[in-house]
Parts: C-alpha cells; structure tokens; sequence
C-alpha cells in the first residue's frame, strides 16, 4: 500500500513541546501553496513515481487546517491528476486524512474538508483539560475539542480519529478523565503518544534550567497501561503501540504503510519520501523550499539504504505493530535473520517472553506483548543487524 504524504508547514501557535518543522508566520501561507503546486508537477515530471499507484492521501505538518479549503481543494485535486490512484485519474483516494486542530473545525470548515475529498480527519485533540493544554500553549479548550468532534460526526464524518498525549504534569484522575471522555465520543481510532522532551522546545529549556521536570518513568507506564486497558475495555483493537481502532476498516491504512515498508512520496517542506530503497527529505526550511522549488530544482536530500537497513527499519517498525514480524520473510526479502545472526538475545528475549510467536496470514510472525511495547524499541534494537 503506497502513500503520499503532504506536509503544511504552519501553526496557528507554537506547542511548547513541539520540534515538528513548523512556522507561525502565515503571511506565508500562498507562496507556499503556490510552490506546493509546483512540486507536484515537477515530482510528477521526473517520472520517479509513474508506475506506482497510491492508495491515500494524509496531510499533516504542521496544521493543515490553517489552510482555506479552497487551496486544500486545489492541492488535492493537483495531486490527484499527477499520479495514479487505484481509483483512476482524478479520483480520490481509497483513505484521505487531513490533520486539523479543534479550533478549525466548524460547519464551513468541515464541508470544505469534504468537498476537498477528505474523508478522514484527525484532530490534535491532546487533552480535554483547560490548564493541560494551556500549559502546552495549544490554543484550544477542552469545551472547544469536544464540540470539534461533535461537529465532525454530525457533519457525516464516521473516520474521525483524536490525538491524546500522556505523561503531562497531570494527577492520574485527570489522565483517566481525558482517556474516558475520548472514548465516549463517536470516534473510530485513537492516537496517544508520550510527551518528550526535546531539546530545542520551549519545554526543553524549561527542562534544562529546571522549571519542569520530566514525568518518571513509571508513571508514563502507569498512564500508557491505563489507555490500553480503557481502550481494550471499550471495544478498541492496539493494532500499533501508539494506535487503537474501533474495528479493523478503522485502523489508519495511510500509516500502516510506513510500517510495512511500502514506497511513499512525501511533499512540502520537512516531508520524507521513500522509493526502491533511497529515502529522501525535503528541506525544512519554509523559504529556501519555496526558493529552491521556483528555481526548478527538488530541495532534496537523499540517502540510499543498504538491505542490512532496511531489514532493521522493517523489523523495527514491524515489532511495533500487534500483527509482528514473519523473520523467514526478512530472510527472504532482504537476505538477513535478525533472529538467527543475533540467537543468543533472540533466545534470551523469547525465554524472558519479551518476544512471542503468533500465527497470522498462516505463518509465524514474532511480535512484543503490548504489556512490553513501551520497551519495544530497545527489545527491537537489541535485535539489529550491525
Ligand atoms: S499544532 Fe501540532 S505541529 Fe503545530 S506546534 Fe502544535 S504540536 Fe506542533
């Protein structure tokens, strides 16, 4: 399943916690829209992508929502004649998601969503608690959040996922607040991620001169454990660590992608792509994207990855999600066991039952216990060919 995936470089706000490539500045809003359009026909141009066949579309940065629908429009609709979809030229996508924030949403701005071709929003919900998200400088309230994703259903929306962070400096009644008041609403999927603490963040240097201090470790577990088993309770599948679904047409298909290793074409400034085995990222500079695109050249810069890493970003991202990693298929596709070269940690992670076989699609795939996932990437990476 290939993807495109499109990053709008703008916020209404800067999130103390955030090191995402975004700017505040949207006066400039249409230049950017203009060299997006740009970069369209000219990765379609290149030839790069022409024989592969996308089946969604996500927009994200960023906060695509600070865009008019009328440009959103006219992105999508530039997108969906450059490149094949399975649906034909000029056909939507099998799954489009646009990222908005609560602020955003509103009747106009939901029918604008719509009538751009998206039929999946994701709304960086976060929290329901004022001074939670005050103390992130999000610029929602929770009343605000509540009433977004009201609207979003009411609109016709049935694919409406909420992003939720934990491990805020919150007591754990309110983390429980948030989590059950998230899933009372009519949503179909959950993305909850731990708050980090990045260097080059408003956080960060609050971090660094001791203002805030960083949640201990077993309460971010204490809080990850609370949303699997309120989610488990609630109907929802942990089909990926960080990502719960209703039923399985819930789960994100854009994002399952990125796990299983399919080509993907990124766009904006900060996107990555990824195509037969080179990854590329595209300059996280607003102005010298816009520059370098009106001068007619790709602001990329590209690695080309070995088969040694790409069988450990597989089994890494694999070992994220609850369907695993079938090792004989790494074997296979990319000419390395992680089990076998690495047996003795493989045999000390299966016998500690830090790694369990499960039966799927009728082979045996290995996968991390959701009770481990938070300790997943170590587990992963413990396992990496060197
Ligand atoms: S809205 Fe999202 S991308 Fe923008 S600053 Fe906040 S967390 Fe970062």
């Amino acid at each position: 399943m290939s993807g495109i995936y499109v990053h709008v470089p703008f916020c209404r706000t800067a999130c103390h916690y955030c090191d995402f490539h975004f700017s505040t500045a949207l006066s400039g809003v249409d230049s950017f829209v203009q060299a997006m359009l740009k970069e369209i026909e000219m990765r379609r141009d290149s030839g790069v992508w022409k024989d592969v066949c996308f089946e969604t579309l996500y927009l994200g940065g960023g906060t695509p929502s600070v865009l008019d629908a009328s440009d959103l429009k006219l992105i999508v609709e530039s997108i969906n004649s450059a490149f094949r979809n399975p649906l034909g030229q000029n056909a939507v996508f099998l799954e489009s998601t646009i990222e908005v924030n609560p602020e955003d949403v509103n009747v106009e701005s939901l029918k604008g969503w719509r009538a751009a071709g998206f039929d999946r929003l994701s709304i960086g919900v976060q929290s329901f608690h004022d001074s939670q998200l005050k103390w992130m400088n999000r610029k929602h309230s929770g009343k605000e959040a509540l009433r977004a994703v009201e609207l979003a259903s009411r609109a016709g929306f049935n694919r409406i996922s909420v992003d939720l962070i934990y491990g805020l400096p919150q007591s754990e009644g309110d983390w429980a607040k948030t989590v059950e008041t998230a899933l009372s609403l009519p949503i179909d999927h959950i993305s909850c991620y731990a708050l980090t603490v990045e260097p080059r963040t408003v956080l960060g240097a609050r971090v660094k001169k001791g203002i805030e201090v960083e949640m201990p470790d077993e309460r971010l577990e204490r809080d990850y454990l609370f949303i699997c088993d309120s989610a488990k309770k609630a109907g929802f599948d942990h089909y990926e660590v960080s990502n719960w679904a209703k039923t399985e047409k819930s789960r994100a298909v854009h994002n399952s992608s990125y796990w299983s290793g399919a080509p993907y074409l990124g766009l904006g400034p900060g996107a990555h792509g990824f195509r037969s085995n080179e990854r590329y990222s595209v300059v996280s500079n607003n102005h010298l994207y816009i520059s370098s695109i009106n001068s007619g050249k790709l602001p990329d810069t590209s690695e080309v990855l070995s088969k040694r890493d790409r069988c450990n970003e597989v089994m890494m991202t694999g070992l994220r999600t609850a369907k695993g990693v079938d090792f004989e298929l790494l074997e296979k596709k990319w000419g390395y066991n992680p089990a076998k070269i690495n047996s003795t940690q493989w045999n000390a992670r299966l016998k500690s039952g830090d790694i369990i076989p499960v039966r799927a699609d009728n082979e045996i795939y290995f996968r991390i216990p959701e009770k481990k996932w938070l300790i997943g990437d170590s587990i992963a990476s413990d396992l990496f060919v060197t």
